[in-house]
């Protein structure tokens, strides 16, 4: 076969990427199509004849173009998404045009060698034990899920039964003590893995979301046989991290294994400012984290790091006679991965933190946790705004006050309002049983001015719905 033409197509790709990333600043953050505008532009029937790369890519991208969410925009505050770094996604290119299978050594020693790389970098960079052992998955849902399958191995194993071999049907019973305010996709993990989410023991949280350790020892006293701990660090609202110290201690003791959901909170613990905060999250036993969040990694890159190798790798582990496995000191990614193919996620990864080094990593935590002190001081200037929750991290919850005291369909309709309007787009939320605003600040591009203006549409928005309901009354 003669060469392909890769030009024509990445050229195409390469022009409309940029005109994307450079047009960021001035889109609007939410996407204006509608899902029938997006389905009648983008649907049809099946195409039944070839048609030019270059086209295809150049049609997609106009179609695309109006149902795309600026997510990777220094206005975007919603959720807690994060955007792309130039290096990380650079790389993530490399990535798909090298096209490595990571799963096996012999399929892609370069892929292989990086995520061991940058797993020993990150450990390192976020205060993990030098010799945990790490898993490239595609976010903390999936980083949940493998440390779970490792703490369910090891513990039904220090109690005699072999899960891998003979399932959970006759085990001795799982028990699983979480926050109230966990994350659900501990629940959702426990769901894939048969324990079911009834093995879950709900453990108190103080008004913030924070564990009690109180709380949980009384919980361990109380259970019996095999037990799991997670623990929090960030929790989506209001970013609050789980005394994680106090509640390893409290769970070893009583022979827990002690899983860290830490998705974006563990990256606290890249700086030296706020590591106090993630204090002895070294002495837990698996952790998980999110590149594609606080690194700033282009979807889809999680992060399962576990202080017991074996464990790990028994619960995910697999040979087979037509595989090759990797020689000594050859890393078989597929012994610590739910997946068998894989994507080379280490790729980005590794470009991130070469391009940032620790230096840069902290500033970006930082900065970002600045920038969210910001929006709770310049709202809470306002004697309409209240700010509910201790602003630790990069979380800001915040509520409207309404004249008529609907505070909570008040507040609805401010999100909903300036998320049409932009120029930035927050998410809605409920916290103690009231209608908030959620703000997260995760991406690298973001800046005092951002936040500024933000806050300027956030407030003008507040005003223009408040005005407007007086308008209903007066007319009703
Ligand atoms: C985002 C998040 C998750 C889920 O992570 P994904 O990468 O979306 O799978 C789990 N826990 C916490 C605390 C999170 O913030």
């Amino acid at each position: 076969m003669e060469q392909p033409d890769w030009a024509a197509p990445l050229g195409q790709a390469y022009e409309s990427a940029l005109a994307f990333l450079t047009g960021l600043p001035t889109r609007p953050v939410g996407a204006s199509a509608s899902g029938l505008d997006l389905q009648s532009a983008l649907g049809g029937p099946l195409p039944q004849t070839p048609e030019d790369p270059r086209r295809v890519i150049e049609t997609l991208a106009a179609a695309a173009e109006p149902g795309l969410v600026a997510t990777p925009s220094g206005r975007f505050f919603g959720f807690v998404i994060g955007g792309s770094s130039p290096a990380a996604l650079a790389a993530d290119w490399l990535t798909s045009a090298w096209d490595q299978n990571a799963g096996l050594h012999v399929l892609g020693p370069a892929a292989a060698t990086v995520e061991q790389v940058a797993g020993d970098w990150l450990a390192e960079l976020l205060g993990l034990p030098a010799d945990v052992s790490v898993g490239f998955v595609t976010g903390v849902q999936m980083a949940n899920f493998t440390a779970l399958a490792a703490a369910r191995h090891e513990m039904l194993s220090r109690a005699g039964w072999n899960v891998e071999a003979d399932g959970l049907a006759g085990a001795p019973r799982l028990r699983v003590l979480a926050g109230a305010q966990r994350h659900d996709s501990i629940d959702r993990a426990l769901r894939f893995l048969g324990v079911g989410t009834n093995a879950v023991i709900p453990v108190d949280v103080d008004d913030q979301g924070r564990m009690h350790p109180a709380a949980l020892r009384a919980g361990l006293r109380e259970a019996s046989g095999p037990m799991i701990v997670c623990a929090q660090v960030g929790n989506v609202n209001t970013g609050a991290i789980d005394p994680v110290r106090e509640i390893c201690e409290v769970a070893h003791e009583a022979g827990a294994w002690v899983h860290v959901d830490g998705a974006f909170g563990l990256w606290a613990g890249a700086s030296p400012k706020l590591r106090p905060l993630v204090a002895g999250v070294k002495l837990a036993d698996s952790w998980a984290t999110d590149a594609h969040k606080w690194l700033n990694v282009p979807y889809d890159s999680g992060l399962v790091f576990c202080a017991n190798p074996e464990a790990h790798r028994a619960a995910m582990g697999v040979r087979a006679s037509y595989l090759i496995h990797g020689a000594d000191g050859e890393r078989d990614a597929l012994d610590y991965n739910p997946e068998f193919s894989r994507r080379a996620r280490g790729f980005p990864v590794y470009a991130a933190i070469r391009a940032l080094g620790r230096a840069g990593v902290a500033e970006l935590v930082e900065r970002c946790c600045a920038l969210a002190r910001r929006f709770a001081d310049r709202l809470g200037d306002d004697d309409r705004v209240e700010v509910l929750n201790d602003v630790v991290l990069n979380q800001v919850l915040v509520r409207f006050h309404a004249a008529d005291g609907d505070h909570d369909g008040h507040t609805r309709r401010v999100v909903q309002r300036v998320q049409r309007e932009g120029p930035c787009w927050m998410s809605g939320t409920t916290w103690h049983g009231q209608a908030a605003m959620r703000i997260s600040v995760s991406n690298w591009t973001t800046d005092e001015a951002d936040v500024d203006r933000s806050v300027e549409a956030i407030l003008r928005c507040a005003r223009a719905t408040a005005d407007s309901r007086r308008g209903h009354e007066l007319r009703g």
